[in-house]
């Protein structure tokens, strides 16, 4: 069947408030029309991220009543140790409390000023951490990746040459990793094959490079590889991860994404003296090395969830439900971003708003229509986002694409809901000459996204 139904029943509810269109209308300009400062509870569909926002199971529930807080030695980092050793197959597993936290103590233990770090595309926290030991990102994608026709079924994919260019021009000695996201979230949740993979690491094992992961969306890349990989077909998602990482030396990670839990992370590696430089740091900086700034029942949600990630079942709900929402938006000409990513579906609002200028931002024109209309908090990758002032021209330089991403957190919204979601984008879409631009009031100097306030133009 191509759209199953959900693979659970639901037991606990939340209940969501709805509100009227003049009632959105009066939050969101006191909002500044910016959707980071609405409060959550206006929100009927929140589409903001697909990180921490996971619904847990009663499994991992029950899992939290068996917290074991003890300082040290807790039975839980135990078990979360072993799943994390049989998925990931790395020696040294080290907890700690977001994503950004593994990278920050991975880039600060091997990194120095002037260093490169190739990957497909850098997540704006991987790529924030390693500028700021004064490294270099490169972003080394394939042409395919970032162009928003192509079909290509691994558009995630490192480009081979531009990261042998990249060792070349810089040196061997000034490259302490070779990074691979996936799937490659900045890039729109596209996946990476494997036999890319292979190819990275071959390359990486030649110049002895470790070649490490982000692994925050793993079991979504590896589903997307069984499903349109040759020779992945027949084996099951599990038995994918473990050859996956068996070509790499490590892995960062959120828990948030693939981990189905709200809040947690890791940092596993084989390399045993690194692991001790960076144990020393974790302990300075998250907790002593068997909770790492969580708490027992949090080892345990995560240790459970990333044994939940990996069911099958779950995994083609997951990938379809996303599909379902972005087919049901090509059918009604809403242009989106193809294939359709893992984790989100991504509007190109430069083509559905052609009638605004990116000096009006138009994407975020229309996350700010899409709240009015239907109370759903979707969020701008365009121009607010992206669009700087060249220190010499003054000029503004604006971003090739104006995106708008609904991100569907996991297993918290039914496919009654997508399809609400998609029926409010159709509406939309009907009148979509009659959305106005939106200019800027106060801007911060970095991130303005977040805290910037708009009104629309006349
Ligand atoms: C979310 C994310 C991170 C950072 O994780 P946090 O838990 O938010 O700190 C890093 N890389 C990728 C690809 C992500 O999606």
């Amino acid at each position: 069947m191509k759209f199953p139904a959900e693979p659970f029943r639901i037991k606990v509810v939340e209940p969501i408030t709805t509100t009227t269109r003049k009632q959105r209308d009066k939050l969101i300009e006191k909002a500044g029309y910016n959707i980071f400062l609405l409060p959550a509870e206006s929100i009927f569909i929140d589409l903001l991220t697909d990180s921490g926002t996971s619904a847990m199971s009663d499994e991992q529930w029950a899992g939290m009543m068996l917290g074991d807080e003890s300082y040290a030695g807790s039975k839980n980092y135990y078990h979360f140790e072993e799943t994390i050793k049989n998925i990931f197959g790395f020696e040294h597993i080290i907890p700690t409390h977001q994503g950004r936290v593994a990278e920050n103590l991975l880039f600060s233990t091997i990194l120095k000023k002037g260093d490169v770090v190739p990957n497909n595309i850098h997540f704006d926290t991987t790529r924030a951490n390693v500028e700021y030991h004064k490294a270099i990102a490169l972003d080394c994608v394939i042409d395919e990746g970032l162009d928003p026709d192509s079909e290509h079924p691994f558009k995630g994919n490192i480009d081979i040459k531009k990261v042998e260019e990249v060792i070349k021009k810089y040196g061997v000695q000034n490259i302490p990793l070779i990074m691979i996201t996936i799937t490659n979230n900045s890039g729109g949740g596209q996946p990476v094959s494997m036999a890319n993979i292979r190819e990275v690491s071959t390359l990486a094992k030649s110049y002895n490079i470790p070649l490490i992961f982000d692994a925050c969306r793993f079991a979504e890349n590896c589903f997307f590889i069984k499903e349109r990989e040759e020779g992945y077909a027949d084996k099951s998602v599990l038995e994918i991860a473990k050859e996956l990482f068996s070509l790499g030396d490590g892995c960062t990670m959120s828990a948030k994404k693939d981990g189905l839990v709200n809040i947690g992370g890791f940092l596993a590696i084989n390399d045993q003296q690194l692991a001790q430089k960076i144990t020393n740091m974790l302990i300075l900086i998250e907790g002593f090395s068997t909770y790492g700034g969580l708490a027992g029942r949090d080892l345990e949600a995560i240790s459970r969830g990333l044994k939940e990630v990996l069911n099958e079942d779950y995994l083609l709900f997951r990938i379809n439900q996303t599909r379902f929402l972005g087919e049901s938006m090509i059918e009604n000409n809403i242009p989106i971003v193809r294939p359709i990513g893992g984790h989100a579906v991504y509007i190109d609002a430069k083509r559905m708003l052609p009638h605004i200028p990116q000096s009006q931002f138009p994407g975020q024109a229309l996350v700010v229509e899409l709240y009015r209309e239907a109370g759903i908090r979707a969020v701008e990758i365009g121009s607010l986002m992206f669009a700087h002032e060249d220190e010499q021209s003054g000029k503004i330089n604006y971003p090739k694409l104006e995106l708008v991403r609904l991100a569907i957190p996991r297993r918290v919204y039914t496919n009654m809901h997508m399809q609400y979601v998609s029926e409010a984008l159709n509406q939309i879409n009907k009148k979509k000459a009659s959305i106005k631009g939106l200019k800027i009031l106060y801007q911060a100097q970095f991130l303005r996204h977040f805290t910037a306030k708009l009104a629309p133009v006349d």
